[in-house]
């Protein structure tokens, strides 16, 4: 994407709507789309102190929460509007819906509109794998994927391709959502053989055996979906689904086990599982592990715990893939937010408005 002036025949917004952005995942396949889309995030993470950040800005209601998340590099600016409502799902809606926009930095011009909630998804998973990748044991096989959702699918499917998990341990306080985990992954081909997904009656018999924990729960309280006793040397905890005040999902035992990494510190501190934990308890952003500048995991029996709440860098990155795959692949549509001036200063003369209008004066005599 060129961020150099642009000229008013340029002046088009492309649109990607939640069709455009399924057709693109088609189209590359999840393999492919996980892949790259890990390695933007990655790279994006690599040039950490190149972004303008900020922690986003949250309305929190009895229901949820409705998040803004605003971030900038040189020549790039980009925010998601995000909502967290675990009610949802009884109404019929997903729990996490989000839309966003890529704009130039050296005009505002909005380049893209684009739906985020797939997108979050992939990113989301797509994050979780970069941090595992820097902190999970290398043989890790087996993974306990506890809450089974709309996210579940695609952390499941980032492990399996990205880091090699083959064995999967689910639960869901819900067995329908296991069992409709099971039947998506199994209905894309992953049979017996690529990936044995076995089916648990709780959370403690799914950790049996896992390298790695994924916890990707909605619930709008302080849950505990875990013993912390269960917790073994050499896991890796990825926990995703806390991520707003008062709804995490650890025992605060457990981040006492182990080394805590967190996306950007200022905002895990008020909305990840570190919120139960005293203003000084030690975390080590991803950017430094990634960068070298911090050591990730340092022996085979440490216990690593990724703190995600989901972070705008990552849906600058995601925003930014859709972009250019989208145009790769002739998707989208053009669209019209900003009116198209011939003279930049005349906006109201664009209204058309001169023919239409009755004298003020007529008016005012009735
Ligand atoms: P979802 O409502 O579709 O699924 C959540 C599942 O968790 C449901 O099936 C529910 O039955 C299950 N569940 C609730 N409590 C449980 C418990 N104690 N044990 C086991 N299962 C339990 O929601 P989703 O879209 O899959 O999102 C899951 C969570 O991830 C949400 O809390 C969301 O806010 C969070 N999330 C985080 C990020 C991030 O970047 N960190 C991104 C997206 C979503």
């Amino acid at each position: 994407m060129s961020s150099h002036a642009i000229t008013s025949s340029r002046m088009q917004t492309l649109f990607l709507s939640s069709q455009d952005i399924a057709q693109i995942v088609r189209k590359l396949g999840m393999r492919d789309s996980l892949t790259e889309m890990a390695e933007i995030i990655r790279e994006n993470y690599l040039h950490w102190n190149d972004f303008d950040k900020s922690a986003r800005l949250a309305i929190y209601s009895l229901y949820g929460v409705i998040e803004l998340m605003p971030i900038a590099d040189a020549t790039h600016y980009s925010f998601k509007y995000v909502n967290g409502h675990p009610g949802n799902t009884h109404l019929g809606l997903p729990t996490v819906m989000a839309l966003g926009a890529l704009a130039d930095i050296d005009t505002g011009y909005v380049r893209l509109l684009s739906e985020l909630t797939f997108t979050t998804a992939l990113r989301t998973a797509a994050t979780s794998a970069v941090a595992a990748r820097a902190l999970a044991r290398p043989d890790s096989r087996c993974m306990a994927l506890i809450g089974n959702g709309a996210q579940s699918e695609f952390q499941a499917l980032a492990f399996y391709y990205l880091l090699g998990v083959r064995s999967l341990h689910i639960f869901d306080t819900d067995p329908a959502a296991s069992e409709k985990l099971k039947h998506n992954l199994r209905a894309i081909g992953l049979d017996q053989s690529c990936l044995d997904i076995v089916i648990c009656p709780s959370a403690e018999q799914a950790l049996q055996g896992a390298d790695i924990v994924t916890t990707i729960t909605a619930d709008q309280s302080q849950s505990r979906v875990f013993d912390a006793e269960l917790v073994r040397p050499g896991m890796h905890i990825n926990a995703v689904g806390g991520d707003s005040p008062g709804k995490t999902e650890l025992d605060p035992r457990v981040l006492q086990q182990g080394r805590v990494f967190v996306e950007f510190e200022p905002q895990t501190r008020i909305e990840g599982e570190i919120q139960q934990m005293p203003a000084d308890f030690p975390v080590t952003e991803l950017w430094k592990v990634l960068t070298g500048q911090a050591p990730g995991r340092q022996s085979a029996n440490e216990v690593s715990i990724f703190d995600s709440v989901g972070f705008a860098l990552e849906d600058f990155s995601a925003l930014r893939f859709m972009y250019d795959k989208a145009h790769a692949l002739g998707l989208g549509v053009s669209v019209s937010i900003s009116p198209t001036l011939t003279n930049p200063k005349d906006l109201f003369g664009r209204l058309g408005l001169q023919s239409m209008e009755t004298c003020t004066a007529s008016v005012l005599e009735h």
